[in-house]
């Protein structure tokens, strides 16, 4: 973006739409370089709003590891909310980075995280916005390398026209590997398929333009065949084989308005062994691996030092099931408590929970509680292998409800293999058993009375998984 552009920006446009934060950058902890000192530019674009874009935890430790090397600038993109884009559109403003404020159509990499299916309109929609031809096949030498990762990359072929190349797995462990690649290529003045040529070698990367993909009749996939003989049959993910003591940042950008998690990020292990069958993230991140709670202990207290956030979350995907859970709560709190630096869980089995955890997080703040059965009957939570009963989550609410928690959220999902009507039903009963459950509370223990919020989402499956594209197999 010129600057003659960029003063009518912030002098004019930004003052038409609903959230300016959305767009200006500069917050604390961003990273603003000369993009004449570096070799790459790195677009890393969430195909969301910022608000959804910056609570990503992917988004965080990339973004600092790729400028933590000198010869890159990564800068980060997000989805426009509508207002703003009917203004770009009408202003010819093209789609921009929050640090430089340059546009994309020039950078080295536009790089996109997968989160969910739903946002693949939005890439098309980024890819038109920013002037870059949205198909692999029309765009020519000069142009960026389009490239995707995160846990929808695992079934590449909705996008494989328009995606140069997909990383499988962890993305700290390949990414850097790929932009020194990139750097060589660079210098040396060979064409695009070379530099995807070369990648083809690289475990974790697959480049759909060097396969052929045959489909059956009723568009299923019949085979995915290598079209030269060196490219490999088979992609196998990249995986980070210790977590504990690789690349986290110790800094957090700390952003200017609300977004979703507004507060220190903190991952304790990857992985997770329970084997629900519905769930993606148990099967693709496999194996587990742990942080140590020492490694842990220090990176909070970076994170802290350089934010000033006061809340601290523990993320993962099952975070009852670390191993350390009980010492790194009762450190974190002994170290924050004076300073009223709340603890949230924001990813509990419900036979996870226990009552001295609970006790434990709440005593500096008490934030809502979240289960998830998944299914309204045991039958179907045994299809699931979601293996937690009626007892089991009964049990941990009502121990959430003696320590004084009346914030409850229950998530399931309606669409699941083999259900009828009376799981759709048993959702609604267990929903009012929780709710009767918290009636039957002494008075003086029920405080302001309860808030329970029952989320039911649609089931899809998912690649990769037990009911992997075909709910009638169970
Ligand atoms: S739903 Fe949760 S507990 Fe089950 S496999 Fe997935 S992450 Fe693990």
């Amino acid at each position: 973006m010129d600057a003659k552009t960029k003063d009518y920006l912030f002098d004019k446009l930004l003052y038409q739409i609903e959230k300016p934060g959305r767009y200006i950058g500069n917050e604390w902890n961003s990273i603003n370089k000369n993009p004449e000192d570096v070799n790459i530019r790195f677009a890393f674009c969430f195909p969301d709003v910022y608000e959804i874009g910056m609570s990503h935890l992917g988004m965080k430790i990339l973004y600092h590891l790729l400028n933590e090397q000198k010869y890159i600038y990564c800068e980060r993109v997000f989805a426009p909310w509508t207002d703003m884009e009917i203004l770009m559109r009408k202003e010819n403003i093209k789609l921009f980075t929050l640090e430089s404020k340059d546009y994309i159509d020039k950078f080295d990499f536009i790089g996109f995280t997968l989160q969910y299916e739903m946002s693949y309109t939005n890439i098309v929609n980024m890819l038109d916005l920013a002037g870059v031809p949205i198909l692999s096949e029309e765009r020519g030498e000069g142009t960026p390398f389009i490239i995707a990762g995160g846990p929808c990359a695992y079934n590449p072929e909705p996008l494989s026209g328009i995606i140069d190349f997909f990383i499988l797995g962890d993305g700290e462990e390949i990414i850097l590997e790929i932009m020194d690649i990139y750097k060589q290529w660079k210098d040396s003045n060979k064409k695009k398929k070379d530099f995807l040529k070369s990648l083809t070698k690289v475990q974790g990367v697959y480049v759909p333009s060097f396969y052929k993909v045959n489909y059956n009749e009723d568009n299923t996939i019949e085979s995915v065949e290598p079209i030269a003989e060196e490219t490999p049959k088979k992609v196998k993910k990249r995986i980070l084989k210790d977590l504990s003591g690789s690349y986290y940042p110790d800094k957090l950008i700390v952003p200017l308005i609300d977004i979703v998690h507004d507060r220190v990020i903190l991952e304790i292990f990857r992985g997770c062994t329970r084997g629900c069958r519905f769930c993606q993230a148990g099967m693709i991140y496999r194996p587990v691996r742990e942080r140590t709670v020492e490694e842990l202990l220090d990176t909070t207290q970076k994170i802290l030092d350089s934010t000033g956030y006061d809340e601290i979350s523990l993320s993962s995907l099952s975070t009852g099931d670390y191993s350390y859970l009980t010492g790194l709560v009762e450190n974190l709190l002994e170290r924050y408590e004076k300073d009223k630096i709340g603890i949230s869980l924001p990813s509990l089995r419900i036979d996870s929970l226990t009552l001295k955890l609970l006790d434990d997080v709440q005593k500096v703040r008490k934030s809502g509680l979240t289960f998830a059965p998944e299914a309204g009957t045991q039958r179907l939570r045994n299809v699931i292998n979601k293996n937690v009963t009626e007892d089991d989550l009964m049990g941990s609410v009502n121990a959430a409800f003696d320590s004084g928690y009346s914030n409850i959220k229950l998530y399931f999902m309606m669409g699941l293999p083999t259900e009828t009507m009376e799981d759709i039903e048993g959702i609604a009963e267990i929903s009012h058993k929780v709710l009767g459950d918290y009636y039957k509370l002494l008075k003086e223990k029920r405080r302001k009375g309860i808030s329970l919020t029952v989320s039911v989402s649609s089931f899809v499956p998912k690649p990769f998984t037990p009911f992997n594209g075909n709910p009638k197999i169970v």
